[in-house]
């Protein structure tokens, strides 16, 4: 027990997404995502039998379903008002509702469902309105509901196990250093062995997660589009190639006709380009992707770097609008490598 406890300390991965930031022992998976950011998902599991999980909503990033929703929400960005806080939710009654689903699996099983739920309490310097609550049954869990008063986000989040898991050290962990929104504008992003972050405005808009290969590409209206790519065992990926082929070809330098220039990023030898969105039809598409707004992110920038220490090669890519301000610096020293 003690050992496991030191082992699962001595390492621990990040694992962010859309402000949601804690660690897990180092040996401890993203399996299942959900990119929408009214509705977000999020489960992490061990190589064991147990696994955390969350779920959160935000009624305020729900896409508007009707006219007057449209219009509304049309209204409000134009005249920059926020949506109106509706307060805390009810949030014991939403519990009560996710507790029963899990009793009635504990049911099917033909287990005996017990679960405690301890008074709401204030956490996180008042930011918080919170309900902890363990369970046995179908196994164990122990969790928690929240509200955050700053982002107003709702999460429900458990570390489910075996009886004879270590439920309750893993819970403290992840609870311990549980965040519910980025810091400073940044949100965190980590999955797997990336860590990254992106400002808190860009959405994430598609994901890839294969064995070597790491792909999250992020939109935000006014400012354009991130791309972050992280390719596995680069000594033998970039083989035949230089890094500026690589950010040329692999990457999608090459189609903006960019000028390249060597720079170091984050203590390697890496490559830059700078170039433009070229042709009719990649314009249309750029300019379709702004609307309602006239400003299409037509202007790229992107960077590439390997990592020895770790075999990794990195990338990173940035279309935006003439006149909108380069994230790239941060990007790029945000970017975790070794
Ligand atoms: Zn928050
Ligand atoms: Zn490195």
């Amino acid at each position: 027990m003690k050992d496991r406890r030191a082992a699962s300390e001595a390492t621990r991965a990040l694992i962010g997404w859309d402000g949601i930031r804690f660690t897990v022992p180092g040996d401890w998976n993203v399996t299942g995502v959900s990119a929408d950011r009214a509705e977000g998902y999020l489960k992490v599991d061990s190589p064991g039998t147990m696994f955390v999980q969350l779920k959160w909503s935000d009624p305020s990033r729900a896409a508007p379903r009707t006219l007057m929703e449209v219009v509304a929400r049309g209204a409000r960005l134009v005249r920059r008002v926020p949506q109106p806080d509706k307060g805390t939710p009810d949030l014991r009654s939403m519990l009560d509702a996710y507790l029963k689903e899990t009793e009635k699996r504990a049911r099917k099983g033909g287990q005996t469902f017990n679960c405690k739920v301890k008074p709401e309490s204030v956490e996180a310097n008042g930011e918080r309105t919170a309900h902890n609550f363990t369970w046995t049954g179908a196994g164990q869990g122990q969790g928690k509901i929240w509200y955050c008063g700053v982002c107003r986000r709702t999460v429900i989040a458990q570390v489910v196990g075996q009886v004879k898991d270590p439920v309750a050290d893993i819970a403290a962990c992840v609870f311990g250093e549980m965040r519910d929104h980025g810091e400073g504008g940044w949100n965190a992003w980590g999955a797997f062995d990336l860590v990254a972050s992106v400002p808190a405005d860009y959405a994430l808009r598609a994901h890839k997660f294969m064995s070597g290969y790491l792909r999250l590409e992020f939109w935000c209206r006014p400012k354009g589009r991130i791309v972050l790519e992280r390719w596995g065992l680069a000594n033998l990926a970039r083989r035949k190639f230089t890094l500026r082929e690589w950010l040329g070809r692999m990457a999608e330098g090459d189609r903006h006709r960019p000028e390249y220039a060597d720079a170091a990023m984050n203590g390697h030898p890496g490559v830059r380009a700078r170039g433009q969105v070229r042709g009719v039809v990649a314009r249309v598409a750029a300019l379709r992707d702004a609307l309602p707004a006239l400003r299409p992110a037509l202007e790229y920038e992107g960077c590439a770097w390997e990592c020895e220490e770790t075999n990794k090669l990195y990338a990173v890519q940035l279309w935006r609008p003439r006149g909108v301000p380069t994230p790239m610096a941060d990007l790029v020293a945000r970017c975790e490598c070794h």
